[in-house]
C-alpha cells in the first residue's frame, strides 16, 4: 500500500479547515522550522531530493540557494497556482482540500530564503480553489499563523492571493512574474533568473503548489524519509492527473517510481472497454508522445527523459485505439497558436503556420510536403526563442509525426485521391 502525503486528508468533508488541518498534524512542521537556521532548512529540502512538481523538475532546494547571501533587498516567494498545462488538474484539488498545508509550506520556505512577503497566483478559472484557499488564509490570520511575529517566533510573513485571467504563458514564472506586476503576461529574457530579480524587480522564488506543500512533510518527517520513496533522481510521491482512455481517470498519488503501465493498468483499470493502448502522453500536451512499447519507465525526473519525452506536470493523458493522431496534433497544434504570446517570431509565425497545416490534413486537403515542412520548421525554431514555451510546442509536433507517419500520410493520400 503506497503511503498518502499529499492526499492523506482527501476523503475527509472538512479537510481544508485549520481544525482538521491541526487534527491530523498540520502546523507541526513550523514550530522546527523556526528553531531552524534558514540554511538548515535549505540543507534539509536539498537532502530530500524536492524537484519543482509544476514541470521543470528543477532541484527546489537549489533554486532556494540561488537568493543573494546577505541582501538586504525585499524578497518575494511567489506560487506559481496557475496549472494551464492541458491534462494537468492536480494543484486544483491540493489548494481545495489542503490549503492549510500549502500555507505552512509557505511559511517554511518564506524563512528559508528570508521572505516576508508571499503571492499565490491561481488562475482565473479556479474559483472554488481561489474561495477555499482565501477563507484559509483568513483563518491562519486569526490564528497567528501568518502576519507579524508568527507564533510568538518573530518573523513576519503575509500572503496576498493573486487571481490570474486565464492565459497559458502566465504559467511561465517570467510570464507570470509580469502579470503580478499587472503587466502583460510576458515571459522575460533570461538571465536575470527570478532568483537574482524577478517580482518588482526583487530577489524571487517561484514554486508550483505541490513542491512547497512537499515541505511540511519533509520538515516533520526528515529528508531521508522523504527521499526514500522516490529514485536516485528525485524524492517523494506525486500526484498525476490521469486522464483520457482508462477506466478509472483521475487524481493518482504514487512515489516517483511508478511506472507509466503501473499507472494507466494498476491504478486507473487500464484502457476503457478493453481496448489497445495506441499512445501516451506523459507530461501534459508539451511532453512528446509515447507509444505503447516506451511505458515501462519510471514516472521521475528522469524516466520519460529517456525517452525522448518529459515528465513536465504529470499530467498523462491516455489515448487508445480509435483515436486519430493528426486530429489529436492539429487540437493541441490549435492551442499552442492560440495561446502564444507573439512576442518571438519563430513562436508566433510556427505555432499558426504549423496550426494550419496540421488541420489542412485532417481536412482531407495535406500536401505531401506538408509533414516535412512541420519536422523542418518545428526543428528550426527550436532554442531560439524567449521562453520555453516554443520548445514545448515542438516535442508533440515532431513525436507526434515521428511516430505516426504513415498515419498522417495515409489521410494526405486520400485526400489527393478524394
Ligand atoms: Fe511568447 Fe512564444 Fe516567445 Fe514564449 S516563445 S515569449 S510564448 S512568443
Amino acid at each position: 500500500m503506497t503511503e498518502k502525503i499529499f492526499t492523506r486528508n482527501f476523503h475527509l468533508a472538512d479537510s481544508h479547515t485549520l481544525k482538521l488541518y491541526r487534527e491530523t498534524g498540520g502546523y507541526t512542521a513550523l514550530p522546527k522550522a523556526f528553531g531552524m537556521e534558514p540554511a538548515a532548512i535549505t540543507e534539509e529540502v536539498k537532502k530530500a531530493n524536492l524537484r519543482g512538481l509544476g514541470g521543470a523538475a528543477f532541484p527546489t532546494g537549489v533554486k532556494w540557494g540561488f537568493i543573494p547571501k546577505g541582501s538586504t533587498a525585499p524578497k518575494y516567494l511567489v506560487v506559481n497556482a496557475d496549472e494551464g498545462e492541458p491534462g494537468t488538474f492536480k494543484d486544483r484539488y491540493l489548494m481545495e482540500r489542503d490549503p492549510h498545508a500549502l500555507i505552512e509550506g509557505m511559511v517554511i520556505a518564506a524563512r528559508a530564503i528570508g521572505s516576508h512577503r508571499g503571492f499565490v497566483y491561481i488562475r482565473g478559472e479556479y474559483v472554488n480553489p481561489w474561495r477555499v484557499l482565501d477563507g484559509a488564509v483568513k483563518e491562519a490570520y486569526a490564528a497567528g499563523l501568518l502576519g507579524k511575529n508568527i507564533q510568538g517566533s518573530g518573523f513576519d510573513f503575509d500572503i496576498v492571493l493573486h487571481r490570474g485571467a486565464g492565459a497559458y504563458i502566465c504559467g511561465e514564472e517570467t510570464g507570470l512574474l509580469s502579470s503580478l506586476e499587472g503587466k502583460k503576461g510576458w515571459p522575460k529574457i533570461k538571465p536575470p533568473f527570478p532568483a537574482i530579480k524577478g517580482a518588482f524587480g526583487q530577489p524571487t522564488i517561484v514554486n508550483n503548489v505541490e513542491t512547497i506543500m512537499a515541505v511540511p512533510h519533509i520538515i516533520n518527517r526528515g529528508a531521508a524519509w522523504f527521499a526514500a520513496l522516490g529514485t536516485k533522481s528525485q524524492g517523494g510521491t506525486r500526484l498525476y492527473s490521469v486522464s483520457g482512455h482508462v477506466e478509472k481517470p483521475g487524481v493518482v498519488e504514487a512515489p516517483v517510481s511508478v511506472t507509466l503501465r503501473q499507472l494507466i493498468y494498476d491504478h486507473c483499470g487500464g484502457i476503457r472497454g478493453g481496448r489497445k493502448l495506441k499512445a501516451v502522453v506523459p507530461g501534459g500536451s508539451s511532453a512528446a508522445i509515447l507509444t505503447p512499447d516506451e511505458i515501462d519507465i519510471q514516472m521521475d525526473a528522469d524516466g520519460p527523459k529517456s525517452k525522448g519525452s518529459m515528465i513536465g506536470s504529470a499530467g498523462v493523458i491516455v489515448m487508445d485505439e480509435t483515436v486519430s493522431i493528426p486530429e489529436a496534433l492539429m487540437v493541441v497544434a490549435r492551442f499552442y497558436a492560440h495561446e502564444s504570446c507573439g512576442q518571438c517570431t519563430p513562436c508566433r509565425e510556427s505555432t499558426g503556420w504549423i496550426y494550419k497545416m496540421s488541420r489542412r490534413i485532417v481536412e482531407g486537403k495535406g500536401r505531401k510536403e506538408d509533414l516535412d515542412t512541420i519536422l523542418d520548421v518545428a526543428k528550426r525554431g527550436a532554442g531560439t526563442t524567449i521562453c520555453a514555451f516554443y520548445d514545448g510546442a515542438v516535442g508533440p509536433y515532431i513525436s507526434y509525426i515521428e511516430k505516426f507517419r504513415s498515419e498522417f500520410e495515409d489521410l494526405i493520400m486520400l485526400g489527393a485521391h478524394a
